[in-house]
């Protein structure tokens, strides 16, 4: 029997329902809701509002279990559970999606992409919002002879405040773009935007996907739509998809590993500025850096897990240096674990990646250098377009069973390397578009 829960406003059926309100899910919910059908979304996270408070951080993104995956070697994976997905926590950097790799697979992103750059606050940072540590950094690139630039930004400079540190945890004033922006639009066209909601099960008839299961509040509903989209994330959907049948319990994936390579200097006192401000990418060595100025506990949480107590309340004069490698697919997403451990040439990436991030930090004057353990946060490529494994979608993004459609970082092609956000922008806008046409 269809149920629904009492304090909301929603139907019992609706013309789809998109599970996960991360960027993939809030963009395709965004353009369907433009477009005037009902939409409903389902977010197993919480709508309360960002604080930028490190405890609310830590409640999306830091438990065992939910936000964060320790696996065998030790490494952390971490991803948001609120409204907007992991956009609420993450650095804002926009990366526009390889194209020709997507035209490969028949997939013309480009129009939905300009139509992204025009709609969004894309760009990069004024000088006075890059703080002291980002310039240092770029200035020692340089003076290395490296092509360090600005990056693109989904920032709002008038509203982004100099010395603040805050969007790392949630940006309170506004400032950060996250997915949380179109589902207030999406909202105003009449979505349903339903938080705290978890899904549990697609519904299949005779073939079709049909309905969703979900739980709220400890009561199970029911609601069912002509159209799902699965955006539960890069670790979500492959659960779900396993949990309704169509998936088996284990799927390789990618996670962009990051090492945090940190030095100290005596001329600043800093350490709070918008991380990921410029930076450089060598593709064909599969390696990418930014500056990668954190809060003092994140700092901190580095410093004390390589055993590094002498550089713990070094803070305000430590460089960091994001390397970022593009890892093999492997490992596994299972319904309770998630488990990667680095393979050789992931391996032999890091090493090429801090060996240069080091002779950066050389010449901008760092001492005491030190990196930190590899960690992990744009898990994907699971459910990977033209993948061709077990659950891989197709090039509009449906899997095997009519109705049933997959949006978010599951489907991006593995190996990844780059900044996810803007590309699975731009993917929910064209699933958006496609699905207008095959009503
Ligand atoms: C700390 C950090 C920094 C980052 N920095 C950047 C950056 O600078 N630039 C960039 O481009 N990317 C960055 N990323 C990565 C980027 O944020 C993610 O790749 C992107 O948010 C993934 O979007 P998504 O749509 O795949 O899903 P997600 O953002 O993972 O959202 C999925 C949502 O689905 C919900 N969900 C899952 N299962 C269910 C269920 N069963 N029922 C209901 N809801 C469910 C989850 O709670 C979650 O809210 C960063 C990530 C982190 C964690």
């Amino acid at each position: 029997m269809t149920s629904r829960p009492a304090d909301l406003p929603t139907l019992s059926h609706y013309d789809a329902i998109v599970v996960g309100s991360g960027p993939g899910g809030a963009s395709v919910a965004h353009a369907l809701a433009r477009q005037g059908q009902r939409v409903l979304v389902l977010e197993q996270g919480s709508a309360a509002p960002l604080r930028g408070t490190l405890a609310q951080m830590a409640g999306i993104g830091a438990i065992p279990g939910k936000g964060a995956f320790f696996h065998r070697d030790a490494s952390l994976l971490v991803r948001g559970i609120a409204t907007g997905g992991s956009s609420a926590l993450n650095f804002a950097t926009a990366s526009p999606p390889p194209l020709e790799r997507f035209a490969a697979l028949g997939i013309d992103l480009a129009p939905a992409l300009a139509s992204c750059r025009s709609e969004l606050p894309i760009g990069q940072l004024p000088d006075q919002l890059m703080g002291p540590m980002a310039q240092r950094i770029m200035q020692a690139a340089h003076a290395e002879g490296l092509p360090w630039q600005k990056l693109d930004k989904m920032i709002r400079p008038a509203i982004c405040r100099t010395g603040c540190w805050r969007c790392v945890y949630g940006c309170p004033y506004g400032a950060k773009w996250t997915a949380r922006d179109l589902l207030d639009e999406a909202r105003l066209r009449g979505a349903h935007i339903l938080d705290r909601a978890q899904a549990g099960r697609m519904l299949i008839e005779h073939g079709r996907a049909t309905g969703v299961e979900y739980l709220r509040g400890g009561v199970a509903h029911t609601v069912r739509a002509g159209v799902l989209v699965l955006a539960g994330g890069g670790i979500g959907s492959p659960r779900l998809l396993h949990a309704s049948g169509l998936a088996p319990r284990s799927l390789p994936f990618f996670s962009d590993p990051v090492v945090a390579v940190m030095g100290a200097v005596d001329d600043i006192d800093g350490g709070a500025e918008v991380p990921m401000a410029a930076g450089m990418a060598l593709p064909e060595d599969g390696l990418s850096f930014s500056d990668l100025t954190l809060p003092a506990p994140m700092y901190q949480a580095f410093a004390l897990q390589v055993g590094r107590i002498d550089r713990l309340f070094a803070h305000r004069r430590t460089l960091s240096i994001m390397v970022k490698i593009r890892d093999q697919a492997g490992g596994g997403i299972g319904p309770r674990w998630v488990d990667k451990t680095l393979q050789q040439p992931d391996r032999e990436r890091f090493k090429r990646g801090t060996a240069l991030a080091r002779r950066i930090l050389a010449q901008a004057g760092a001492r005491h250098v030190f990196q930190s353990w590899h960690f992990a946060a744009h898990p994907g490529g699971a459910l990977a377009v033209g993948g061709g494994g077990p659950a891989a979608v197709d090039s509009n993004l449906r899997t095997s069973t009519p109705g049933l459609y997959v949006c978010d970082a599951s489907v991006l092609p593995a190996p990844w390397g780059l900044p996810p956000t803007l590309t699975l922008l731009a993917l929910g806008k064209r699933l958006g578009q496609h699905l207008q046409r095959a009503a």
